[in-house]
């Protein structure tokens, strides 16, 4: 089963993602998370994306064409996979729609998570995980049972994206209303796009999830 999860920053897509790969056995491709990796390492394109993530803006369209398409065909993805995070652009929905026919994979279901912007700054700003296993929390939602220490793992290490504050969060914002909101139009028209309601609870989110991968 192949799957795109579409929605704003701060929409759960992570959060879902992690787990439709422990239900369905498939792998989670998430651009931000190979940037975060491509910057950790270094090196003249770590260094360019790290100035455009920072900034809030996106990467070039072929850049993350190229990066995707790699990703796709290495083995774990032949069970599945979830895109988490791309295409944010039409012309990378264009892409990836050419590049799936010549592998001859097709996605299954498209799913946008809805969001109203205004809850969307607080979800992101306040947004932490386990530097130890990436369990996800929140300073006002979802804070760990036993201040500083991890439910999951025990971990007392925590990090927060560079780019989750407040002036980033609102370019990303406008970034993905004037870039990636316009895919929308495009997959509904193809017929595929499913909305669900990204404002309910983790668990209820999940069952809406669930009850678009039934059909
Ligand atoms: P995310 O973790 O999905 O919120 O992505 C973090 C940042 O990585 C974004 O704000 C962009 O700067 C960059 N990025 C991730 N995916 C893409 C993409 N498909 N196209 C362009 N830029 C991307």
């Amino acid at each position: 089963m192949n799957l795109i999860l579409l929605g704003p920053p701060g929409a759960g897509k992570g959060t879902q993602a992690k787990f439709l790969e422990d239900r369905c056995g498939v792998v989670q491709l998430s651009t931000g998370d190979m940037l975060r990796a491509l910057v950790a390492n270094g090196g003249p394109l770590g260094e360019q994306a790290k100035e455009i993530m920072t900034a809030g803006k996106l990467m070039p369209d072929a850049l993350m064409v190229e990066m995707i398409s790699e990703r796709i065909s290495r083995p774990d993805c032949a069970k599945g996979f979830i895109l988490d995070g791309f295409p944010r652009t039409v012309p990378q929905a264009e892409a990836l729609d050419l590049m799936l026919a010549e592998k001859g994979i097709r996605i299954d279901h498209v799913i946008l998570m809805k969001v109203d912007d205004a809850a969307l700054v607080e979800r992101i700003t306040g947004r932490f995980t386990c530097a130890k296993c990436g369990a996800g929390y929140h300073d006002s939602f979802q804070k760990p049972k036993t201040a500083g220490v991890c439910d999951v793992c025990g971990g007392s290490e925590f990090k927060r994206r560079a780019d989750d504050n407040e002036t980033t969060v609102k370019t990303r914002l406008a970034q993905y209303h004037a870039q990636t909101a316009p895919i929308l139009p495009y997959y509904a028209k193809h017929g595929v796009l499913n909305t669900v309601d990204g404002m309910a609870e983790i668990s209820e989110v999940t069952k809406q999830i669930e009850a678009v991968l039934a059909n």
